[in-house]
């Protein structure tokens, strides 16, 4: 089924401004995608209909609120087959459910211990891991990558032993669009009994992953990443990891019963949410998956396929462009250089054009240091760019080049 990309744009307010006197063409979605009048509704709508806190009153308006955002948990629960609803954290995004996890690890973890990272990681997917190192005297290890882009599997499986406790990794790289090998990923640690969290920030707006096949023990997103709002993600993790990890957070919601001699905690998946959380982010959260799940995610592969294979070939045809990461699993992310000329002027040429692009190292400094340069430019596309729009950003590129060469 082909995409009716005209109507779709129809959803976007946002996509109708202008930016510097120029259409706004959007192209950081890696960054945070934008958000269709569906999703702005559902939280305008709670806010102005049903607005009360949850879980704890008897009146209506506190019972409509638990009502929508507990079915929000289990459209998360289906989006994703997960086995049960309380294996769904809901979080405000992906780096709280990293966090979440490293400091749960720190009872877990021992001397001697180690932690495999991947080498393209987000610094979100980093730095937990180097603070529950320090905490617990575990090791963390390096797997390394290719030119292309790509995980060197040889030397992951080299460095899996029985010393390895976990394993991280994103399921599709922010700065180079690379899909990993993810379930080869997971079935390779358990034979060695470590667990695996994949990083499926930027993967979610791209494929629709089915966690109970990839029997993956957590699994982090964030909403904003998928047409949601910010402020809200989802941390999935397996029963019996949720059960033997500490509460992260003390607070209201979390306990069971609360004496000043001892508190025992709620069940899941409460025993994870202290305090109020982000009611609207959370509801609407439900609607941004609903609003994707109307599109299809074979759709919007096939069409962002068809972009990124477009954008790849013209941008190629300006000499002196280079394009980082040639995985033949990607998804629509392309993050190039112009010879010399520094990404931070590319951007801001493109963004006198209305064109909005990331520049820099995409908070993915171990990657830019492995292809020995300071960052990229980096062109994300979703669903609702358009070929247009790819030829205004290869022409606002080769005016860059004019302009700084
Ligand atoms: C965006 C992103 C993150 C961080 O997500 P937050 O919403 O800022 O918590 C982590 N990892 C990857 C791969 C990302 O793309």
């Amino acid at each position: 089924m082909a995409l009716d990309v005209a109507q779709i744009r129809d959803d976007f307010p946002i996509l109708k401004r202008t930016v510097n006197g120029k259409p706004l063409v959007y192209l950081d979605n890696a960054a945070t995608s934008q958000k269709p009048q569906q999703v702005i509704d559902c939280i305008v709508d709670y806010y102005s209909r049903y607005n009360a806190n949850i879980h704890r009153g008897v009146h209506t308006l506190s019972q409509e609120a638990t009502e929508a955002y507990e079915s929000a948990r289990k459209k998360v629960q289906a989006h994703f087959n997960i086995g049960h609803s309380h294996e769904v954290i809901l979080t405000s995004g992906t780096t709280h459910g990293i966090n979440l996890v490293a400091s749960g690890f720190t009872s877990i973890m021992k001397q001697g211990d180690e932690i495999l990272v991947s080498a393209m990681e987000h610094h979100s997917n980093i730095v937990p891991w180097q603070m529950l190192c320090e905490r617990t005297g575990a090791q963390m290890k390096v797997i390394p990558m290719l030119e292309d882009g790509t995980l060197d599997m040889e030397a992951y499986q080299a460095l899996l032993s029985q010393s390895t406790k976990l394993v991280f990794v994103n399921h599709i790289s922010n700065a180079l669009g690379t899909i990993n090998p993810i379930a080869q990923m997971i079935d390779r640690a358990h034979e060695y009994g470590a667990a695996v969290l994949v990083d499926g920030a930027q993967a979610c707006s791209h494929i629709k992953p089915d966690l109970r096949e990839l029997d993956v023990d957590f699994y982090v997103t964030s909403a904003h990443k998928l047409c949601g709002p910010t402020g809200i993600g989802m941390l999935y993790g397996k029963e019996e990891w949720l059960k033997r990890l500490p509460p992260y957070q003390g607070g209201g919601e979390m306990i069971a019963e609360v004496t000043f001699e001892k508190t025992t905690y709620a069940d899941l998946p409460h025993k994870f949410e202290a305090g109020t959380p982000n009611i609207a982010g959370g509801i609407a959260f439900g609607a941004a998956l609903d609003y994707l799940n109307g599109i299809g995610f074979e759709a919007i592969a096939e069409y962002e396929a068809g972009l990124l294979e477009y954008a790849t070939e013209e941008l190629l045809k300006i000499p002196g462009l280079r394009i980082y990461g040639s995985s033949s699993e990607r998804t629509s992310v392309i993050s190039f250089n112009l010879e010399d000329i520094h990404p931070y002027d590319v951007g801001t040429i493109l963004d006198k054009l209305g064109i909005a692009v990331r520049t820099g190292h995409h908070c993915a400094q171990p990657v830019m240091d492995f292809y020995r340069i300071p960052g990229t430019v980096r062109a994300s596309f979703a669903f609702y760019n358009t070929r247009e729009e790819v030829d205004k950003l290869v022409e606002g590129v080769k005016k860059a080049q004019m302009m700084l060469s």
